[in-house]
C-alpha cells in the first residue's frame, strides 16, 4: 500500500523534540555523505561553511525575493551576488544576472530568453516554423526539459571521440530555426570543458545566441585557474557567449536552492523577464520562473560568497583537486583509464577489461554512493572538498571491490549466462 493511502495528517500535533528524534534515525538509512562516501548530489565544504549556510539561511527563511519593495536587503544581496559572481566570470559592466532556484531554472530561463529576442523585432534568426536548440551529446538533461515544456526542438549532437563538444557537427545542424547553441564547462558526465572559443566563433559569425552551461564549473574554474591550473577560456571572457548558467549551490559551496543565470546585457536579459498586470492583482514582475523566492537560499549565497572569498575558494577548492589528483593517480594504477583531462572537480574512469557496473555495485555495498555514465561505462565521482580525506579509503575500496569483481567472474568463467549489467 502507498504511503498517500496510510498517511493522514495527525489530529494532533508532536513535539519538536520528537520529530527531530524521528527526523534524524529516517536519515540513517540515507547516503553517508558526512562520511565523505557520497559524491554526487552533496558539497561538504566542511564545518565552517555549513554554519554559515545554517545561520543566514535561517536568518531569511521567511523574507520573499519576490517583493524587493518590501526586502531591499534581498535585492542588494542579490544584486551584489550577481556581482561577486560577474567578478569571476569576466562579467563587463554590462552583464547582468539573477539568482534562480537552481541550474534547471536558470537554463529554463537562458532558453527562454534566446527564443523570446529571437522573436524580438529586429532579430527574425528564428523565422523557421519550429524552433531549435543545439546542444553536444553531454549536454544536461534540463535543456531537453526546457525545450520539452517550450515546445522547442531539441538537437543532441554526439560529442567527438575526444568526448567534447563537436563544433563543426554543431554548426552543421544550425538552420534558421536556431535559437541557440549550447557549451558545457564542464559536462556533466565527463567533467571536461567544451571548446567555447570555437563555439563562440560559430557564434558570432552566424548570429546565434551562445550560452555556457558552468552550472557545475562556474564557481571552481576560476579558482582552479587562479591556482595554477591552465583552464581554457569558458566565461564572458569568450566574445560569444550571450548567456551563463553557474550553480551556487554546488561548487559555490551555497545553501541548496541557488544558482545565477548571467547575460552579457540588460538588452538580453530583459527577454528573461515575465511583467504582467492582466489580473485584480496589480502587476507583478517576475525575473526568473519562481513567484515566491526563498529569502534564505539568497540570504545564505550571499553570506557564503563573503564568508569565503576569493582566498577561501582557492583553498577549498585546492582540495578538491588535491582529491582528483590522488584519486586519477589511484586508479590509473588500478588499470582504469581516466576520461580525458579533468581539471576540476568532476573525474569518471573506464576500465577495458572489468565491468564497471559490477565494480560500481560493489563499491556500492561498500557504502559508496557514486554516479555512473553510461557511454562510454565509467564510474563516476564529483568532488567536494572533504574527499581529500578519504582519497586513501576510496582507493582501498575500490582495490577490494575490483578483487571481488575478478573473482566472481572467474566463477562463472565458462558459463555462457554469467551476467551483463549493460
Ligand atoms: C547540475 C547541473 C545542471 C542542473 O542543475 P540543477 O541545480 O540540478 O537543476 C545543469 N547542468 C550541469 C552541467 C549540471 O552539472
Amino acid at each position: 500500500m502507498s504511503t498517500t493511502m496510510t498517511t493522514k495528517l495527525p489530529k494532533s500535533g508532536r513535539t519538536w523534540r520528537e520529530l527531530e528524534t524521528e527526523m534524524v534515525e529516517r536519515g540513517m538509512s540515507d547516503a553517508r555523505w558526512r562520511d565523505g562516501k557520497t559524491a554526487v548530489y552533496v558539497f561538504n565544504a566542511g564545518e565552517d561553511v555549513a554554519h554559515v549556510q545554517k545561520q543566514a539561511y535561517a536568518l531569511y527563511m521567511s523574507e520573499n525575493g519576490l517583493g524587493p519593495l518590501a526586502f531591499p536587503s534581498l535585492k542588494q544581496m542579490e544584486d551584489e551576488v550577481i556581482s561577486m559572481g560577474l567578478s569571476v566570470l569576466h562579467g563587463t559592466a554590462e552583464c547582468v544576472g539573477n539568482i534562480t532556484s537552481g541550474g534547471t531554472d536558470s537554463i529554463t530561463m537562458a532558453v527562454k530568453a534566446a527564443r523570446d529576442f529571437s522573436r524580438s523585432a529586429d532579430h527574425t534568426q528564428g523565422d523557421a516554423n519550429r524552433l531549435n536548440v543545439i546542444v553536444p551529446s553531454s549536454a544536461h538533461p534540463a535543456f531537453d526539459k526546457a525545450c520539452a515544456m517550450m515546445d522547442i526542438e531539441l538537437r543532441r549532437i554526439p560529442v567527438r571521440a575526444d568526448l567534447l563538444a563537436d563544433v563543426a557537427a554543431m554548426e552543421q545542424a544550425v538552420d534558421g530555426g536556431t535559437i541557440m547553441i549550447v557549451g558545457s564547462a564542464p559536462s556533466f558526465p565527463y567533467g571536461l570543458i567544451d571548446p567555447i572559443e570555437e563555439l563562440g566563433t560559430v557564434a558570432s559569425k552566424q548570429g546565434i545566441w551562445l550560452h555556457v552551461d558552468a552550472c557545475v564549473g562556474g564557481y571552481i574554474a576560476p579558482f582552479v585557474r587562479m591556482n595554477g591550473a591552465s583552464v581554457p577560456p569558458f566565461d564572458f571572457e569568450v566574445d560569444g557567449v550571450s548567456s551563463m548558467s553557474a550553480d551556487l549551490h554546488k561548487y559555490g559551496y551555497c545553501a541548496k536552492g541557488a544558482s545565477t543565470v548571467l547575460f552579457r546585457s540588460n538588452e538580453l536579459r530583459q527577454h528573461m523577464v515575465f511583467d504582467f498586470r492582466d489580473w485584480p492583482g496589480g502587476r507583478m514582475i517576475t525575473p526568473t520562473l519562481a513567484g515566491t523566492r526563498p529569502g534564505g537560499a539568497i540570504a545564505a549565497a550571499w553570506a557564503v560568497m563573503n564568508h569565503l572569498g576569493i582566498e577561501g575558494y582557492c583553498e577549498k577548492h585546492a582540495q578538491v583537486t588535491a582529491a582528483r589528483e590522488a584519486i586519477e593517480e589511484g586508479v590509473d594504477e588500478l588499470g582504469f583509464d581516466v576520461l580525458g583531462q579533468p581539471q576540476l572537480g568532476i573525474i569518471a574512469f573506464s576500465h577495458s577489461d572489468l565491468d564497471v557496473l559490477a565494480v560500481y555495485k560493489q563499491m556500492y555495498q561498500r557504502g559508496w554512493f557514486t554516479a555512473f555514465t553510461t557511454e562510454p561505462q565509467a564510474l563516476h565521482l564529483m568532488l567536494s572538498p572533504f574527499h581529500a580525506k578519504v582519497t586513501s579509503t576510496y582507493l582501498d575500496d575500490l582495490r577490494s571491490s575490483i578483487a571481488a569483481v575478478r573473482s566472481s567472474s572467474e566463477q562463472t568463467s565458462g558459463d555462457s549466462s554469467s551476467v551483463r549489467y549493460a
